[in-house]
């Protein structure tokens, strides 16, 4: 391990990295990002399976990505989105986006973000943009902890989502400690865990008029996972995506269904949108969709090859270079990424987390990354 640079260092780093430049192989670019770019793996420290390590490194013909900040930005009268800062070098590709439609009298929000800090940092900015107006309901866009443990700061919002997204919150729940442990831009260590999963579901569509806006909230799933459900504001041409979109991150496949995510997408390249806000990444549009989808189909073709020629999840990841999309955050979720795809290829994909198989993958990813086994 490289010596740890503060946040401050890595962001000034990255930021002139960012700044557009097509790497070239320079001395002080090199040692910029052998030093700089701590690329932590993020993924597995939630689901309980063993880190990857070491992570795909990143590609030097491509550039990397640019950097953004957390702020509450309007994007339509009496629309925001709560957008987490990322970019390459700063930790936790899994720091999510929030929406917030106001009304009148009160507000809707969109996804509840994954820590108590985070959380009342998005309540704290609400308020101050709405003149301390209620937030009266809240939609989780799916079960994901990144999206869903801050539901309890909103209460009593009424809190809403799909069956499946109600289901899994249920589920994982009782698995995690019952306090918040304190970490500086997580916790202060004051807050209990409470259970709150959704407790309004909706099937398919729910539509809202607030604000002078139409908000259509739609199930798109199974994509991300199976329950995904995305807002659409067709005023305004806006989309927030959830997790069907990762801007400037690799998308994360751990809970989803590939085939069924790259045709949501492509109605969606079909829905009048001009903006869209992804659950993990900077506000973009349709080229950062398509790009992203990229990801997927080169990843399905080169994982495809590799099953066919019998190599395992495991040696297919370790063997697969994704060129420009090493250079995302979350590189790591390749691995999980290509265990999803096999599933899908043997025909034993479930909505379920694959625990076993995962397992297995991430380590022997490591032992051929170790050297210690030949892909
Ligand atoms: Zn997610």
């Amino acid at each position: 391990m490289g010596e740890r640079l503060t946040r401050r260092e890595v962001v000034k780093g990255a930021a002139w990295l960012g700044a557009g430049a097509v790497l070239a192989g320079t001395g002080r670019l090199d040692a910029l990002l052998a030093q700089a770019v701590q690329r932590l793996d993020e993924s597995s420290s939630r689901l309980g399976w063993p880190s990857v390590t070491p992570l795909p490194p990143l590609d030097n013909h491509y550039p990397l990505m640019p950097m953004w900040k957390t702020e509450l930005r309007q994007l339509a009268p009496n629309v925001y989105v709560y957008q987490q800062q990322g970019g390459t070098g700063l930790p936790n590709a899994g720091i999510s986006n929030a929406g917030l439609f106001v009304g009148e009298d009160w507000s809707v929000a969109l996804d509840a973000l994954g820590f108590p800090l985070q959380t009342k940092a998005f309540l704290a900015a609400a308020k101050q943009a709405t003149g301390g107006k209620p937030i009266a309901q809240l939609i989780n866009t799916h079960h994901h902890g990144d999206h869903v443990a801050g539901n309890q700061f909103f209460l009593p919002a009424q809190i809403l989502g799909h069956p499946y997204c109600r289901q899994e919150v249920l589920k994982a729940v009782p698995t995690t400690p019952k306090s918040w442990p304190k970490q500086e831009g997580v916790a202060d260590g004051t807050e209990v865990r409470k259970l709150t999963p959704p407790g309004a579901t909706f099937e398919d569509n729910l539509t809202y008029h607030i604000g002078g806006n139409v908000v259509e909230f739609h199930f798109a799933g199974p994509a991300h996972t199976w329950g995904d459900i995305i807002a659409y504001l067709p005023q305004h041409k806006i989309l927030f995506a959830g997790d069907l979109a990762f801007f400037h991150l690799v998308p994360y496949a751990h809970n989803g269904y590939v085939t069924k995510w790259l045709e949501a997408i492509d109605k969606i390249m079909k829905m009048d949108v001009d903006s869209i806000i992804p659950g993990h990444g900077p506000v973009g549009g349709k080229k950062d969709l398509v790009e992203m989808a990229e990801y997927f189909r080169v990843l399905k073709v080169e994982a495809k090859k590799r099953y066919d020629a019998h190599m395992s999840a495991g040696q297919a990841a370790a063997d697969i270079k994704m060129g420009k999309f090493d250079n995302w955050m979350g590189p790591e979720r390749i691995v999980m990424n290509t265990v999803r795809l096999y599933d899908e290829f043997r025909g034993t994909l479930t909505p379920d987390l694959d625990m076993a198989g995962t397992k297995s993958a991430i380590e022997e990813y490591n032992s051929i990354k170790a050297g210690k086994k030949s892909a």
